[in-house]
C-alpha cells in the first residue's frame, strides 16, 4: 500500500457518544432517539458513526436514500432504518427487507409501494408524513379526509408512525413552531380516528429538541448535535457539544517571498514583507471551500494564521511568517480542535456565507476518515 497524503479527517468518536449522551438526557425516559446519518452521516462517514452509536444503544436511524439505508445494513447495522426521502419507481422491493421504513408523503408512491407488496404477500410498515408548515413533503391537514379512506384501501401498508418536521425551530423564539405542533396535534387525532395506532409519533430535529416541549412526540430525530454543531447561533453557549470532526493536512513546502509578491491565482494576496509561506496539500476539490480565499484561518503550532491568497483546486497556501519553528511536515488544523484552539464549522460558515451542516457536507470523498476512539 502506498502511504497517503497527509490531508485527512479525524473522526472522534468519543465526542460523538459525549453529544449522544447528551441527546440521550434531552430526550428523557419516555420518547426514543433516531440518529439522523443521512449523506454519510452529515460528511462524517455513515459506517462508523451508525456503528459507534448502535453501541450506545440508539433506537433507529434515519437516512435519505434506500442506498444509504443499504449501506448501513452492509455495515452489520440491526436498528430500523426510517428512510427520510421518497420510494422512487422500481425502488418498492427494496423497501421489503427488515426494518426499512418508508415514509410516504404521497398518494402515487404509496399505491405503488402497496401494490408491490400485495403482489410479494407482505405488509410493509410506513411513517404518515405531515406538512404542517415546511412547504416540503407531506400531506396538508386539509388533505387528510380525503386521503385516509383512499390510504385504507392499501391493505399492505401499516401505519407505524406520523411525522412532520419543522422549518423555524432554529430560531426558538418563532411563533410559528407552535403552530406546526398545534396542527400536528390535530393531524395525528384525525389519523387515530380513522382507526390507525402509529406506535411513533414525532416532530423534532436537533433545534425542536433542545429548543421545544413536545409533549405528543416520543421519538426524536436530531442530526447536526450528534456531530457537535449548533443549528443555529440562537443555541450559542447554551449547549455542551464536542465537534466530532478535526480536518488536518501538514506543510508540504516552505518558501520565502519578498515583499510585493503576488500569491496564487490572481495575485488576491501581494505581500506587504518578506513572507514565508507555506503551502498545504489540500484545495477546494477535497471541499475547502474557495470562499476562503484569503478569509480562511488554521492552526499551525498552537497558533492561528491566514490563508493567503486564492484557494486552488489541490493547493492552499498560508501566512506563516510569525510560527517560529515553523517546518515542512508540520501540523496543519483546518477545521476542529488542535492544541486546546479550535476552529469551529460555525466559523466557516459565517465566513462564507453557509450554515455547519454544508460545512460537513462538503468535505469530499477524495478525504479519507480516520477513526479515532
Ligand atoms: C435532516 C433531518 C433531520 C435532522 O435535522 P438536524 O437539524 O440536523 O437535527 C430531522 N428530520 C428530517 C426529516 C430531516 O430531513
Amino acid at each position: 500500500m502506498p502511504v497517503a497524503r497527509p490531508t485527512h479527517v479525524d473522526i472522534d468518536l468519543g465526542a460523538l457518544r459525549h453529544n449522544f449522551r447528551l441527546v440521550r438526557h434531552q430526550a428523557g425516559a419516555e420518547r426514543q432517539v433516531l440518529a439522523v446519518v443521512k449523506a454519510d452521516a452529515y460528511g462524517h462517514g455513515a459506517r462508523d458513526v451508525a456503528r459507534a452509536l448502535a453501541k450506545e444503544g440508539v433506537d433507529l436511524f434515519g437516512v435519505a436514500l434506500l442506498e444509504e439505508a443499504k449501506e448501513l445494513r452492509a455495515a452489520g447495522i440491526r436498528a430500523p432504518i426510517l428512510i427520510l426521502g421518497g420510494i422512487y419507481p422500481g425502488q418498492e422491493a427494496g423497501f421489503f427487507a427488515p426494518d426499512l421504513i418508508p415514509c410516504i408523503f404521497d398518494l402515487a408512491s404509496a399505491r405503488r409501494l402497496d401494490a408491490a407488496a400485495r403482489a410479494a404477500g407482505r405488509v410493509i410498515g410506513c411513517h404518515i408524513k405531515i406538512d404542517t408548515g415546511m412547504g416540503r413533503v407531506g400531506f396538508f391537514n386539509g388533505e387528510l379526509d380525503d386521503l385516509l379512506p383512499e390510504l385504507s384501501k392499501l391493505t399492505h401498508l401499516r401505519v407505524d408512525g406520523i411525522m412532520s418536521h419543522l422549518a423555524v425551530a432554529d430560531e426558538p423564539e418563532h411563533p410559528f413552531t407552535a403552530e406546526q405542533i398545534a396542527r400536528f396535534r390535530q393531524a395525528v387525532a384525525k389519523v387515530r380516528a380513522f382507526g390507525h395506532r402509529p406506535r411513533y409519533l414525532h416532530i423534532a430535529n436537533s433545534a425542536g429538541l433542545f429548543a421545544h416541549d413536545l409533549p405528543e412526540c416520543n421519538l426524536v430525530r436530531p442530526g447536526i448535535v450528534l456531530y457537535g454543531a449548533l443549528p443555529s447561533n440562537h443555541f450559542a453557549g447554551r449547549l455542551d457539544l464536542r465537534p466530532v470532526m478535526h480536518w488536518r493536512t501538514s506543510i508540504a513546502l516552505l518558501k520565502t517571498l519578498p515583499s510585493g509578491s503576488g500569491i496564487s491565482y490572481g495575485h488576491r494576496f501581494v505581500t506587504a514583507r518578506p513572507t514565508l509561506v507555506a503551502t498545504l496539500p489540500v484545495g477546494y476539490a477535497d471541499g475547502y471551500n474557495r470562499r476562503l480565499t484569503n478569509r480562511g484561518e488554521v492552526l499551525v503550532r498552537g497558533r492561528r494564521v491566514p490563508v493567503a491568497g486564492t484557494v486552488c483546486m489541490d493547493w492552499t497556501m498560508i501566512d506563516v511568517t510569525e510560527v517560529p519553528g515553523v517546518q515542512v511536515g508540520d501540523e496543519v488544523t483546518l477545521l476542529g480542535e488542535a492544541d486546546g484552539q479550535w476552529i469551529r464549522a460555525e466559523e466557516w460558515a459565517e465566513k462564507i456565507g453557509t450554515i455547519p451542516y454544508e460545512v460537513f457536507c462538503q468535505v469530499s470523498k477524495r478525504v479519507p476518515r480516520v477513526i479515532k476512539g
